[in-house]
């Protein structure tokens, strides 16, 4: 059983799907343990995406990331990461295979839905900086 941290970013929350996305997670074998609507401060934008900080597109990551409420959840399953990942499609929505949540409800690489740690040493990373434990059941 793994946990992977999933954040429904704030282009998918503002077009109402956030129903939409959990039943993807639920409708292929993943449990959500936690979860929670938080408006980051640009602090925690830059925290969460940290290893990005020398990336081009960092800036706009960031003021994308605080431009409207996110939610946030920890997925649980076998092999979540790796299933997160596989139904969230690439990141950008137009190289997003048919039928994944990039490709159905993302507009653009920076608009793109969807947050998914990418490997369970991240994940465990990104549920601390998000849950306590006593908020994942
Ligand atoms: P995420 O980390 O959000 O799950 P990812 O792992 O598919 O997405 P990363 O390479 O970690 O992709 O990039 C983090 C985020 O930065 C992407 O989701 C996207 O929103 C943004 N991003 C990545 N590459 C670009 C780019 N070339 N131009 C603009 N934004 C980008
Ligand atoms: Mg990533």
């Amino acid at each position: 059983m793994e946990q992977t941290l999933s954040i429904i970013k704030p282009d998918a929350v503002k077009k109402n799907v956030i129903g939409k996305i959990i039943d993807r997670f639920e409708s292929n074998g993943l449990r959500i343990a936690a979860m929670k609507k938080v408006q980051l401060s640009r602090a925690d934008a830059e925290a969460f995406y940290a290893v990005h900080k020398e990336r081009p597109f960092f800036g706009e990551l960031v003021e994308f990331m605080i431009s409207g409420p996110v939610v946030v959840s920890v997925l649980e399953g076998e092999n979540a990461v790796a299933k997160n990942r596989e139904l969230m499609g690439a990141t950008d929505p137009k190289e997003a295979a048919p039928g994944t949540i990039r490709a159905d409800f993302a507009e653009s690489i920076d608009a793109n839905a969807v947050h998914g740690s990418d490997s369970l040493e991240n994940a465990e990373k990104e549920i601390a900086f998000f849950f306590a434990r006593r908020e994942i059941l």
